[in-house]
C-alpha cells in the first residue's frame, strides 16, 4: 500500500473522466460519490496522490489539516447544518477501494453505529 499508483481519481482531478465536482483549491478537490450511500455523499481527496491514510508522512500534516477544514467547509456549504460523518476507509480490512486517499463526507439522514 506504500507504493503511489494511479487511480481513477487523478483522472478526475486531470478532468479526464467526468465528476460532479463541488469543491476545488490548490490542495484539494471534493466530488460527489458516484455511488452515494446517504442523500449527501461527497468525497475530499488531496491532489498529491497519496494511496491512503496509512502512507502519510509527517511533511503531510499541513495538508491533513487543510483537508478536514476542507471537509468541514463542503458539508457547511451542502447545507448539513445538523451533522454528518466523515470516514476515511484505510487498507483492505477498512474497506478502501480505492487507492488515493479521500475522506467521505456522508450526510442527510440519521447515520447508524457501529458502522459495520
Ligand atoms: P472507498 O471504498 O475506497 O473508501 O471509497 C471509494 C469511493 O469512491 C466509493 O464510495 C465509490 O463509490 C467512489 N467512486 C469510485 N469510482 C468513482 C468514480 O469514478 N467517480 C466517483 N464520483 N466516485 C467513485
Amino acid at each position: 500500500m506504500s507504493e503511489t499508483t494511479e487511480t481513477i481519481f487523478s483522472k478526475i482531478i486531470r478532468r479526464e473522466i467526468p465528476a460532479d465536482i463541488v469543491y476545488e483549491d490548490d490542495l484539494a478537490l471534493a466530488f460527489r460519490d458516484i455511488n452515494p450511500a446517504a442523500p449527501v455523499h461527497i468525497l475530499v481527496i488531496p491532489k498529491k496522490p497519496i494511496p491512503g491514510l496509512a502512507d502519510a508522512e509527517s511533511g503531510d500534516d499541513a495538508l491533513l489539516g487543510h483537508l478536514l477544514l476542507t471537509v468541514k467547509r463542503v458539508a457547511e456549504q451542502a447545507g448539513l447544518a445538523n451533522g454528518y460523518r466523515v470516514v476515511i476507509n484505510t487498507g483492505p480490512d477498512g474497506g478502501q477501494s480505492v487507492y488515493h486517499l479521500h475522506m467521505h463526507i456522508l450526510g442527510g439522514r440519521q447515520m447508524k453505529w457501529p458502522s459495520g
